[in-house]
């Protein structure tokens, strides 16, 4: 189809450059996501997009809905394994999924951003959803038994993984307020 008019190239290219990528703004979505959780110990927020870039849902480790967080039991060392959280807290990436409230076949092919690498409970759940790239920040039990069953079972899903490849830390000058938020520091 014939243009209708041209715009002078010397009118184009004016854009900013110090925009932050796809990849780290859906992980700093999940940073703030995670900024919401109880947990005294360990913070963990996800965030899943779609295609064309949209974000579907967000998600941090938390209490079951309706369960006042007031009352929940956030021990980790306790031996009666009733009183600590892991029976009855849900991972951010768990959350994110359920929060979800969309068509589920949105989720297929989605990525999850993630703070931290997903247990092997959520990796077979994302597996399940049709989850197909996760992108984490922190894999900090990397070796651990739990981490080879999560790791193990993503490859044999196809679910690939990779650490965001920027130090969101290092790498950006971040301010709340509005016409500064986030820029790239120039190096
Ligand atoms: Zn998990």
């Amino acid at each position: 189809m014939k243009k209708e008019y041209t715009i002078p190239k010397k009118l184009l290219g004016g854009k900013r450059k110090d925009v932050i990528s796809w990849d780290e703004d859906f992980m700093l979505h999940a940073v703030v996501a995670s900024s919401r959780s109880k947990d005294p110990n360990s913070q963990v927020g996800a965030c899943i997009v779609g295609k064309n870039n949209r974000i579907l849902s967000l998600g941090y480790n938390g209490a079951p809905n309706t369960w006042d967080d007031n009352n929940f039991p956030w021990e980790r060392d306790n031996k009666e394994a009733k009183y600590n959280k892991y029976p009855y807290v849900i991972h951010g990436e768990m959350n994110a999924l359920l929060n979800y409230k969309g068509d589920n076949k949105d989720l297929e092919g989605a990525t999850v951003y993630v703070t931290l690498f997903p247990c092997h409970e959520c990796a077979k759940f994302l597996a399940q959803a049709g989850i197909k790239r996760i992108v984490y920040l922190s894999d900090k039990y990397n070796g651990t038994e739990d981490n080879i069953m999560s790791k193990t079972c993503m490859e044999y899903c196809g679910i690939e993984y990779q650490e965001l490849s920027t130090d969101l830390q290092k790498d950006y000058m971040v301010s709340l307020k509005p016409d500064t938020g986030i820029k790239r520091v120039d190096k």
